[in-house]
């Protein structure tokens, strides 16, 4: 899996300044109230509409076809058939469930991932969202510093208080236990103090509200795990192409392990091909929708 040669996970300081540039414009995009109906919506139908389990192992059309087919004959009743069938379309890029299903069968298939958003805050949306806009840059941080020496390291950390890192990530992605990505951001936004002070009265420990927030909605933590956009596993985090479009990972998929090439990539769920080139994540959209 990872036969990418080893210069080719050598990121430029300049890489990890860009990404720090496009983290911060990320930022300035999180969802704000009035776009948090909108977003749930989204997250919804995320939960519900996870793919066909076990049609992506099917090879060829033919056995695509049967695999289907059965499917369909064992469900039960009509919302069964329609929710394999919404399934399935979008994950072959043809149309979104909300597109395909009536009104009154979406909203009672929708029914259980609604009840269990219901629970959630808007802090929840509103930190989980600041996580991953920082995370591509956690991640290349943490894989750049690593060819860095200390000379190059300072001047790197003062270029980046420059462009407002405030809070010193370099100091606290070099802490003698590595942080994964996800810690780092929570604990850079954490130093940054945007946990609000009433929650903050809540859970003293600001890293850990964010990091709870976030388990909340994409870790294994959950209302019904999200799977692994590469396989069945449960996902403990994401990556983010440029255009902020997402997949969810395991524990096996993470970003350092993306191919380093296009004719070789990683395919989600959805068909979309991934693969990285240095510490840029890139994908294509399937081909039924060139759009993207
Ligand atoms: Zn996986």
């Amino acid at each position: 899996m990872k036969a990418a040669p080893e210069q080719s996970n050598r990121l430029e300081p300049s890489q990890i300044l860009d990404l720090f540039k496009q983290s911060q414009s990320a930022e300035a995009r999180v969802t704000t109230p009035d776009k948090w109906k909108k977003v749930r919506e989204i997250f919804i139908r995320e939960m519900t509409f996870q793919g066909v389990p076990g049609l992506e192992k099917c090879v060829g059309h033919g056995e695509k076809y049967s695999f289907l087919l059965d499917l369909l004959k064992r469900s039960g009743n009509s919302d069964t058939i329609w929710y394999i069938l919404a399934n399935w379309l979008q994950s072959e890029g043809i149309c979104t469930p909300e597109k395909l299903l009536p009104e009154d069968v979406f909203r009672r298939i929708t029914q259980a991932a609604r009840k269990k958003l219901a629970k959630l805050s808007w802090t929840d949306y509103y930190y989980t969202d600041l996580i991953r806009a920082w995370l591509p840059y956690s991640q290349a941080l943490l894989q750049g510093i690593k060819a860095l020496n200390p000379r190059e390291l300072e001047k790197l950390a003062g270029q980046l208080r420059e462009l407002g890192d405030e809070a010193d990530s370099i100091r606290l992605a070099t802490r003698r236990r590595r942080p994964s990505a996800v810690t780092l951001t929570c604990a850079w936004l954490a130093d940054r103090g945007v946990v609000r002070p009433a929650k903050r009265r809540k859970d003293p420990d600001p890293v850990r509200t964010l990091r709870n927030a976030y388990s909340r909605l994409c870790g294994s933590g959950a209302p019904r795990p999200l799977r692994c956009a590469f396989c069945e596993k449960s996902a403990i985090s994401e990556f983010r192409a440029q255009d902020l479009t997402s997949a969810l990972h395991c524990e096996k998929h993470t970003p350092e392990g993306l191919p380093t090439s296009p004719d070789e990539p990683w395919r989600d769920r959805k068909r979309r091909r991934w693969w990285r080139s240095g510490t840029e994540i890139r994908y294509l959209a399937a081909e039924s929708e060139s759009s993207s």
